[in-house]
């Protein structure tokens, strides 16, 4: 029995949730089984408007409150989140089809985070004073205005928290459009902050595709866009934005190297590289797709990786001792599965996975194909599934230009006890986020964003502050004005 998801409203506006069914509606599908779950309808442009108009009335209010003030609503938002855990990882396995045993740690719980780490800098934002002997400069650090963020599918609860908390806590007030295939975790995330003392219409959710998205975007009420999503929807986004030269956060899609030596711990090399490439049924933008082997251990770590893969519980998300779930959308299957098949034609070896569980749902196992040259598909373009492709190479010159060499640029990561070497790889790694000895972690006090194609800004940490707020300067003259004439 699937728990009822179905939410109170399709939207929260001005710190309430709000139905419209005159908008187009958005089924909600159960990843597991493709069960009808809940409905919601897209925002008319007249709920549009009312979201935008109450974002930039509750800002002034926001921004008249003191840091502190503003930090304690977010960190009590970061406390129900946490007494919540439960009902929302279950809301979100629902809405994504990620397995329940990770959502329990990853989703609320991170979200949690960045309501509390931003909710405790707010009180310290401050700009700086300048002295000039006489004279002095001071500056203030003051927010942008009305944010509009849009979320991608597969951490609704997370991107809607990584993107709120700090431009809330910067003194912005924020419209978020979540994925259509995603729709019902930020509208808990706005009605949690609305609980926790949030102005009505500081937080404001509409649901609605990429059309609703571009109407947000090109909104002179807007003074931000920050989007979690594809590179395609990144590049129409920033320029689009940049008509109205708006700030810009992007956080797009990679296909990240993960480079692993002969010297390296295999067991802990083979866990990174299951973490990179199977969390999430391998729906992670900074997932380690490309997976360069050095030759020596090559045959040792597919081994080690077979085996390792026996571990893989396929099932129903919501059953705790699942491990890896269903893709969120019948059309990301299809997508997976297309990748899969110009994998085996382009001539990969196909050494695990790669098939469909009989039965219901969106489940492809997880895929791993060996002898994978830099030219194939497979190893080119971003497949956001549960596909490995493991390349091989000799020296590490030859790992690091083989690795850089693609237009995306979200993370790299190394396997090697030799501390010289990784430190030399990561700093030629052309890639925002990187690793040496680990893979995928993102807490939210390290900055984390992308490179080349791969985006725009960092989003969490004290760099995240910079992109929700801008400086003023204040010249102060003490003595008298002087002129030409
Ligand atoms: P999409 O780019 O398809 O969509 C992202 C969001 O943008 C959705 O809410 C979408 O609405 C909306 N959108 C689409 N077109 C427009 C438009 N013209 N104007 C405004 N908004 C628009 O990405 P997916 O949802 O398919 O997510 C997968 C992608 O996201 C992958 O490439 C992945 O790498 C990337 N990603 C990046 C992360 C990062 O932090 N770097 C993290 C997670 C994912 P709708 O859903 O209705 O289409």
């Amino acid at each position: 029995m699937i728990p009822n998801a179905k939410p109170t409203a399709s939207h929260f506006i001005n710190g309430a949730y709000v139905e419209d069914k005159t908008g187009a509606p958005i089924d909600v599908i159960y990843a597991a089984t493709g069960e009808l779950v809940a409905q919601v309808h897209e925002a008319t442009e007249a709920l549009v408007d009312s979201a935008l108009d109450a974002a930039t009335a509750a800002q002034k209010i926001w921004a008249a409150m003191t840091g502190t003030e503003r930090g304690r609503i977010l960190r009590r938002a970061a406390d129900i989140m946490r007494e919540r855990n439960r009902d929302l990882s279950v809301l979100e396995t629902i809405d994504t089809g990620k397995p329940l045993q990770e959502t329990l740690v990853a989703d609320a719980t991170s979200g949690a985070d960045a309501l509390e780490y931003f909710g405790g800098l707010a009180a310290s934002l401050t700009g700086e004073h300048i002295d000039l002997g006489g004279d002095f400069v001071y500056t203030r650090r003051e927010p942008l205005g009305v944010v509009v963020g849009i979320g991608a599918w597969n951490y609704p609860t997370q991107i809607c928290c990584w993107k709120a908390a700090p431009a809330l806590a910067c003194g912005n007030a924020i419209v978020f459009k979540p994925s259509e295939e995603t729709p019902l975790c930020a509208l808990q995330v706005a009605e949690i902050l609305t609980e926790a003392g949030a102005p009505a219409g500081l937080i404001n959710i509409v649901q609605g595709r990429g059309a609703v998205g571009a109407k947000l975007v090109t909104d002179a009420r807007v003074a931000k866009v920050s989007l979690t999503g594809s590179v395609p929807t990144g590049r129409k986004v920033a320029a689009a934005a940049a008509e109205g030269l708006k700030h810009v956060t992007m956080e797009l899609g990679g296909k990240s190297p993960l480079v692993i030596f002969d010297d390296a711990d295999l067991d802990d090399a083979v866990s990174g590289a299951i973490n990179g490439n199977f969390y999430s049924s391998g729906q992670v933008c900074s997932n380690g797709t490309r997976v360069f082997v050095q030759k020596g251990i090559k045959e040792a770590f597919l081994t080690r990786l077979a085996d390792r893969l026996k571990g893989a519980v396929i099932g129903d998300p919501l059953d705790e001792n699942v491990n890896f779930g269903p893709m969120v959308s019948a059309r990301q299957l299809d997508i997976v599965k297309t990748y899969i098949a110009k994998g085996q034609a382009e001539g990969a070896r196909l050494v695990a996975g790669g098939n469909c569980p009989d039965g219901a749902g969106n489940f492809i196992e997880p895929t791993v194909f060996a002898d994978v040259s830099d030219d194939m598909t497979i190893a080119r373009e971003e497949i956001f599934g549960p596909v490995m492709a493991v390349l091989d190479f000799d020296t590490e010159a030859e790992a690091l230009a083989r690795a850089n060499d693609t237009e995306f640029g979200l993370a790299a990561g190394v396997f090697t006890r030799d501390i010289h070497r990784a430190h030399r790889m990561v700093a030629g790694f052309e890639a925002g986020t990187c690793y040496i000895n680990s893979y995928n972690d993102a807490p939210v006090e390290a900055p984390f964003g992308g490179s080349k194609l791969s985006g725009i800004g960092r989003e969490n940490s004290k760099a995240a502050i910079n992109h929700y707020s801008e400086l003023k300067t204040v010249y102060v003259g003490m003595g008298k004005v002087e002129a030409a004439f």
